[in-house]
């Protein structure tokens, strides 16, 4: 049986080996049924034997062969919690983390005590913990506190496949982690557990692994699954595709579940809908159906609000439509017109659905039991998936690409893929970001195919040209080299790693990207400049280097993004912590409103909505105030919804007469909670204490805080064009900020909208009909040499007034000009 396993022969040496113990577990005979099932069980000996004797080890199997659940509880029993030790599982998704700590502890009849979670905000660990699982991103703030991880005695990197930034540098960190461990003698295990088999990143990176780890293959029993194209591929409406097939798949195909991949919650829930429509099951308990139906207006609202903000050209009637990629026109030509598929089975190929209407009330056949999943639902409702379906009903899942890998659905035949995937793109010289549908992977589409042969030979519909599929990438590309990374660079600068250009990337980051992140850095202050001579490379290359300094170590220990970071560094000075901490909390969370643009059924509805939004726009302006308050803008409203909320005990009724978010107002008050706590931990003589109940910024604290807010956003600002530098009526009401070419204007959202200051700072630009900033507040000008002078060019010293000498420093002071940097603005001449 052994030579089905490819265990890469490799010369580490020896580690010193773990006492062999048994630690018994107590599982229920049902428990002990359903892992014997388990693909992973029959390999339990080979993966420990492997894990004893190597301390890194790659351990691939398919989706579904028992990885997450299995390989925490071999490693309980082999001993690894003994001795006050820890098993820690880290998971790029927060769901993952919180409900295979739920069904671990099930699985063993252990505790959340003992099997715990630990995720940004919440988490259930405890001294007694021995299975801990956590987001990547707690265990990476865990080794800026103890870098030699000391409490674990073994690390699973699960989903290294999802290549998400997090398990990335978590990865590259444990590469050295791991030798300095065994170089202590108190040595620890790292196991990198992944789906697909691209796994070179990993094992073939000699800067990560001099010496390349074993892989471990698991076989998961796979049946064959038949492929079958489209002629066509639907440029936009392919939630109408999807539904045209799974309509004929429920007519006419043998029993078996159907698994449909969609790109979002808003698709999945308009499609379960259309399903339920066409192919009615009463529920017996009708209260059911009414959380469900609930629960969908919820996440559409809240879909519809992100939608809004990055996909506006959408008609909003028809919002499961998305735009059409261009080139998709162009990929279209040259098909055949033959029938596309591999495999044989012809009977079961439905083909394509030429604009054929299926009649969404046609004769009701069986029941269809439509059940929607992506990582937002609650756990409860995620768990029935794995249930089976009611007598005489078929099993329908419309799920996100949560499905494809993080979660197992049993007894799934058919898989309908409309081949799409959501991802946040960023623009690389402005960071405007949007969300985008862009066509998934071939490695991924594979995947999703492959959810259809889990216990017989299935079929997957790609609702797409096989054409189409030979232009998608081959993998999906490292999330690494797809955002900006200056908040990773100041994490790692912060573990001293000062040449982040020669960290042990999986995949490095571009150079450009790694330049502008060193950048950022630099002018926030949290790292040390370079000295300014040398060419033009050596002072790239220089600047890669740069050492973090004190103000940067101080930003580190915040959990935000590092303009929000030094935002909060400064505002110690000012007695304006509380409401720094409350505006930083605030934009983190983004979206405190709800979307009054939604769809709305009868008249009723629409007076009420009506009346509604313009209560909430009257609460805006009184939050925003008048005179020194107004010209913080959006951000006193946030400050003043935050109080105002806080006042009123936040509780949900009060979010919803003031259309807040309540969810949001509950994540902000957790944010306050810990960056108090971080705020405290980094200065100890602040001694702050989060009193949920602010009292108004008094004058003064107005102006601070401004000033705060562009000290962090100083490449952020934007000045008014004035009517005589007006090109033409596009740049009307419009605003130049110092990347852009094309006008931005305010948002209409905003409380500044009207108002038009000459300069402002925002948060960020969300591009939709138009460039449009938002978070706005107004700056004075001459603020921005003093405070921001690293973004500024000066000039010679102005002849009149002439310079004259300051005896409290020693220096010459005289008046200079100045223009802020990349755009040629004329500011008001400072004292320097
Ligand atoms: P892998 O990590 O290799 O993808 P998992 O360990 O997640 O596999 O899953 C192993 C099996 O456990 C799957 O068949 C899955 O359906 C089942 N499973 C996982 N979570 C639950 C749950 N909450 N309830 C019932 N079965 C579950
Ligand atoms: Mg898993």
């Amino acid at each position: 049986a052994s030579d089905k396993k490819e265990l890469t022969q490799v010369a580490v040496p020896k580690p010193s080996s773990e006492p062999a113990i048994f630690i018994p577990v107590d599982r229920t005979p049902e428990i002990q049924v359903a892992r014997l099932k388990l693909p992973i069980l029959a390999e339990e000996q080979v993966i420990m034997e492997a894990v004893t004797e190597n301390p890194v080890v790659v351990l691939c199997g398919e989706t579904g062969s028992g990885k997450t659940t299995q390989v925490p509880q071999f490693l309980y029993e082999a001993g690894y919690a003994s001795n006050g030790g820890i098993i820690g599982i880290t998971e790029p998704r927060r769901v993952a983390a919180v409900s295979m700590s739920q069904r671990v502890a099930k699985e063993m009849n252990l505790s959340s005590w003992v099997v715990s979670y630990q995720i940004r905000y919440e988490g259930n660990v405890t001294s007694e913990t021995k299975i801990k699982f956590m987001t990547d991103g707690v265990l990476l703030k865990e080794i800026q506190k103890d870098f030699l991880l000391t409490k674990y005695k073994v690390i699973l990197i699960d989903e290294a496949h999802e290549r998400s930034v997090y398990t990335d540098i978590l990865i590259g960190l444990l590469s050295r982690i791991v030798p300095l461990r065994e170089k202590k003698k108190t040595p620890m295990r790292l196991i990198i557990m992944s789906a697909t088999l691209r796994v070179e990143d990993f094992t073939q990176n000699k800067r990560l692994f001099p010496v390349p780890p074993p892989v471990i293959k698991v076989d998961a029993r796979q049946f064959p699954v038949t492929i079958h194209f489209n002629k066509r591929t639907p440029l936009d409406d392919y939630t109408g595709e999807a539904f045209r097939k799974i309509c004929k798949i429920h007519r006419m195909l043998p029993s078996g579940g159907i698994l449909v991949f969609l790109t979002g919650q808003a698709e999945v829930h308009s499609l379960c809908r259309r399903l339920r429509k066409a192919f009615p099951f009463r529920p017996n308990s009708k209260v059911e159906e009414k959380q469900e139906s609930e629960e969908e207006m919820k996440t559409f609202k809240k879909a519809k609000q992100k939608k809004k903000m990055t996909l506006p050209k959408i008609d909003l009637s028809n919002y499961s439509a998305m735009p059409v990629d261009e080139g998709d026109e162009d990929r279209e030509a040259g098909i055949d017109d033959e029938e596309e598929q591999l495999g044989s089975d012809v009977d079961l190929d439905l083909g394509d659905d030429d604009g054929a209407k299926e009649d969404e009330k046609s004769e009701p056949s069986l029941p269809l039991y439509v059940l929607p999943l992506y990582s937002l639902l609650a756990p409860e409702k995620q768990a029935k998936v794995f249930r089976p379906p009611p007598n005489g009903t078929r099993l329908c899942v419309v799920a996100t690409n949560v499905a494809e890998t993080s979660l197992t659905i049993p007894n799934i035949k058919y898989v309908v893929d409309c081949g799409r995937v959501k991802k946040r793109l960023y623009d690389k010289v402005t960071g405007v970001s949007s969300f985008k549908v862009t066509w998934t992977s071939q490695a991924s589409a594979n995947q999703r195919a492959g959810r259809a042969g889990r216990t017989e030979p299935g079929h997957c519909y790609r609702l797409f040209s096989s054409a189409v599929f030979g232009d998608f990438e081959t993998f999906s590309p490292a999330e690494i080299t797809r955002r900006p990374v200056d908040d990773l660079v100041l994490q790692m600068k912060d573990l001293n790693i000062e040449k982040v250009i020669n960290f042990p990337f999986p995949t490095p980051p571009s150079i450009e990207v790694l330049i502008a992140a060193e950048e950022l850095l630099i002018s926030l202050g949290a790292l040390a400049a370079p000295p300014k001579q040398g060419r033009l490379k050596e002072l790239e290359r220089a600047k890669l280097s740069c050492p973090v300094t004190s103000l940067g170590r101080a930003m580190a220990c915040f959990p935000v993004a590092p303009r929000y970071a030094k935002m909060l560094a400064l505002s110690k000075q000012h007695s304006c912590l509380p409401f720094v901490i409350t505006i930083v909390a605030a934009m983190t969370v983004r979206e405190l409103f709800e979307e009054f643009d939604r769809p709305v059924i009868s008249e009723e509805q629409k007076m009420k909505l009506k009346g509604k939004r313009a209560r909430v726009v009257q609460m805006q302006r009184i939050w925003a105030g008048q005179g020194p308050s107004l010209k913080l803008g959006d951000l006193m409203v946030m400050l003043g919804a935050v109080g105002a909320c806080e006042y009123a005990g936040c509780t949900p009724k009060f979010c919803e007469e003031n259309g807040l978010r309540y969810k949001a107002m509950v994540e902000i008050r957790r944010l306050r909670g810990q960056l108090t706590t971080a705020v405290n931990s980094v200065c100890s003589d602040v001694g702050l204490f989060v009193d949920p109940k602010m009292k108004p910024p008094t004058e003064v604290q107005l102006t601070y805080l401004r000033q705060i807010v562009m000290a962090g956003l100083g490449d952020r600002i934007a000045r008014r064009i004035r009517p005589e530098e007006m090109l033409d009526d596009k740049w009307k009401n419009a605003y130049k900020t110092p990347l852009l070419d094309d006008p931005v204007f305010i948002h209409p959202s905003s409380v500044l909208f009207k108002q038009l200051p000459d300069f402002i700072v925002y948060q960020e630009i969300v591009e939709t009909s138009k460039m449009y900033m938002k978070g706005v507040s107004a700056i004075e000008p001459e603020w921005i040499p003093v405070l921001i002078p690293q973004y500024c060019h000066f000039g010679k010293p102005l002849q009149n007034p002439s310079p004259s000498f300051c005896p409290e420093t020693g220096r010459v002071k005289c008046q200079r000009e100045s223009t802020y940097y990349r755009t040629g603005w004329q500011l008001p001449s400072v004292e320097t």
